[in-house]
């Protein structure tokens, strides 16, 4: 297959199996002048669609790209699943958006359950950094459960929504939103040494998570440090396969699981406007915010040879931070690598094989 490169989304339908960028915009700050929306994305292959990370504005992003039939209670009919790549409220914002309003967008037609899979709990608070120059040390948030998985996450969310769920429930017939989502944590498989404050990201294969009769989807440990686990996803689909990186520094299990991928969706950050905006020199410098970025994150000078040491086909670039950096900052991540690169935008589609 050649290299995916971006298409209308019109021309995006002709295609069995598709990707729409909904969302392209990295990190939680409201920017002056931004117009990317959070991030999320969307993999079609015929009528069914998944759904990966729930980042602000999804939802009316969803409605402009045309996926799904339309009209009311219709939008989510063909929705299988939805992949969280990692627990940052960047990813998650809009998560509520899903569960609450797909009794009123969707929930009607659907054949099966909606499948919702997201890491698990991480077991240990992270350390906290720099501890000794801070006073006072925070305190520990819901110290009952302060690392809570996609489980607890979900039914949580879903308590606090109890005025609604009964009133929709009660009042309106709602079916039960149990039937609705089955949701579950991501488990790694045995044998994986996880140590989340050490090496949060051991050597390993990728792990089957997903499988139906159109798409397989499997994860790896990726290194955001330290938020733990954070997972890539890669989708095999019947006209090729998509690798979505999540947040990640550069990692070797990412060039792994994105081995001769088609199309690799990753992440990236313009080291020039963190280090404007937050390093020594910066009039408001913020050493711990700076050291996240830096580990945390791909820059625009690592990401190409990334893409090249993994030997993809298309590497088009999201969850850009900051989501107003200039188009040009963003092509120089060509440097280093042979492929097709693409700045990605809000909207922007790909189709995978041939159109019909
Ligand atoms: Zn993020
Ligand atoms: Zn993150």
């Amino acid at each position: 297959m050649n290299a995916p490169a971006p298409v209308s989304l019109e021309q995006s339908r002709k295609y069995r199996t598709r990707v729409v960028l909904l969302g392209t915009a990295g990190g939680p700050p409201w920017l002056d002048g931004a117009t990317r929306t959070g991030i999320s994305t969307v993999i079609c292959v015929g009528d069914a669609f998944y759904l990966i990370d729930c980042g602000e504005g999804w939802g009316p992003q969803f409605r402009r790209s045309g996926i799904g039939p339309s009209g009311f209670e219709q939008g989510l009919d063909n929705m299988r699943a939805m992949f969280l790549t990692h627990h940052h409220s960047d990813h998650t914002i809009d998560y509520p958006n899903l569960l609450l309003l797909a009794w009123h967008n969707g929930s009607k037609g659907l054949k099966r359950p909606i499948k919702i899979l997201g890491p698990g709990n991480r077991g240990v608070l992270p350390p906290i950094f720099d501890e000794d120059s801070r006073d006072p040390l925070p305190e520990v948030w819901n110290p009952e459960s302060p690392t809570p998985g996609m489980e607890e996450f979900t039914e949580k969310l879903l308590q606090a929504y109890a005025t609604d769920i009964n009133d929709r429930m009660r009042d309106n017939a709602k079916q039960d939103l149990r039937e609705i989502f089955e949701v579950s944590d991501i488990r790694l498989p045995e044998g994986i040494g996880t140590d989340p404050n050490g090496d949060p990201t051991p050597e390993m294969e990728p792990f089957e998570i997903y499988r139906d009769e159109l798409v397989t989807v499997t994860a790896i440990l990726v290194d955001h440090r330290p938020v733990f686990p954070a997972y890539a996803f890669r989708f095999e689909t019947p006209d090729g396969s998509i690798v979505i990186s999540g947040d990640t520094g550069v990692c070797t299990n990412l060039v792994r699981i994105a081995q001769g991928a088609d199309l690799l969706l990753h992440e990236c950050i313009d080291m020039e406007w963190v280090g404007a905006l937050l390093g020594p020199d910066a009039p408001k410098p913020d050493p711990n915010l700076m050291q996240h970025m830096l580990a945390a994150h791909t820059s625009i000078e690592q990401v190409g040879p990334q893409a090249e040491a993994a030997g993809v086909k298309t590497l088009a670039l999201h969850h850009l931070v900051p989501s107003i950096a200039p188009k040009e900052h963003w092509e120089r991540a060509q440097e280093g690598f042979s492929g097709r690169l693409v700045v990605g935008e809000d909207l922007m589609a790909f189709g995978l094989g041939d159109p019909s």
